[in-house]
């Protein structure tokens, strides 16, 4: 399996093989990652938890669970375009806020609070 550090490698070649880089300026990757998580969403649109349970965790609709496959996969290759335009290391930026979270949010005082989980920062 790859690390996030190969797969950022590997999405710079697609990227030069094809000479988007011109295109592709940090603040278009950014808009990118906005529109990729919008098309995740909207296959959640108009679900509600019972539907999501039985079809996507449950294994009924797999067209669906494929769908989301593929919109998270274009999330994640904007996060590796935008990082290798922006020139750092997903891979160290992701362990790096990790470790802040982890300390942020100290199990003891945030366990079972939904209220606590972290969502714009
Ligand atoms: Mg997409």
């Amino acid at each position: 399996m790859a690390s996030i550090s190969e797969l950022q490698k590997e999405a710079r070649k697609f990227i030069d093989d094809r000479d988007w880089r011109k295109f592709q300026t940090a603040k278009e990757l950014a808009a990118n990652i906005s529109v990729e998580a919008n098309e995740l969403l909207e296959l959640f649109l108009w679900k509600n938890e019972k539907d999501i349970d039985r079809d996507i965790l449950g294994g009924n609709d797999k067209e669906l669970l494929r769908k989301i496959k593929n919109e998270t996969a274009d999330v994640f290759l904007g996060c590796l375009a935008l990082a290798d335009q922006a020139n750092f290391d997903l891979e160290e930026a992701f362990l790096s806020k990790f470790e802040e979270l982890k300390k942020r949010y100290d199990p003891k005082k945030v366990k079972g609070d939904p209220s606590k989980i972290p969502s714009n920062d």
